[in-house]
């Protein structure tokens, strides 16, 4: 459900704060992490704010799940060989701090950095 607080995510989905943006279709954005984490680190986002994690978004849609990964694998192809780690937090313990789901697309030298 939308909260009354539209998340970070919602305001770079409405052009309101800029991002650079790698993709874009009807139903997904994705673009850089505004912190790396990695060489390649990029946010595959679904654009409803409907689904806090990916618990929620794989019961309410698995279709728009299955595209989130595609876009990651196209994204990945782009821009770091193919090869990436696929990651959605899930939960503030964890680090979860946005809660619209989306995709952490990590790609290069992983031994450059971690989530944490
Ligand atoms: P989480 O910790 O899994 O919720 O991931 C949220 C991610 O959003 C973090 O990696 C942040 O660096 C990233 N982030 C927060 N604000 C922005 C922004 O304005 N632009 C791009 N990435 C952002």
């Amino acid at each position: 459900m939308p909260t009354a607080e539209p998340t970070i995510f919602e305001r770079i989905v409405a052009r309101e704060i800029p991002a650079t943006v790698v993709y874009e279709d009807d139903r997904i954005i994705a673009f850089e992490d505004i912190a790396p984490k990695a060489p390649v680190h990029l946010l595959v986002v679904p654009k409803t704010a409907q689904y806090a994690n990916v618990t929620e978004l794989a019961a309410g849609d698995p279709q728009l799940l299955a595209d989130v990964v595609a876009v990651a694998q196209k994204l990945a192809d782009r821009y770091a060989g193919g090869q990436y780690r696929l990651i959605f937090n899930t939960g503030h313990r964890v680090g979860q701090t946005v809660f619209h789901v989306h995709a952490h697309v990590l790609g290069g030298d992983q031994s450059e950095g971690t989530l944490g």
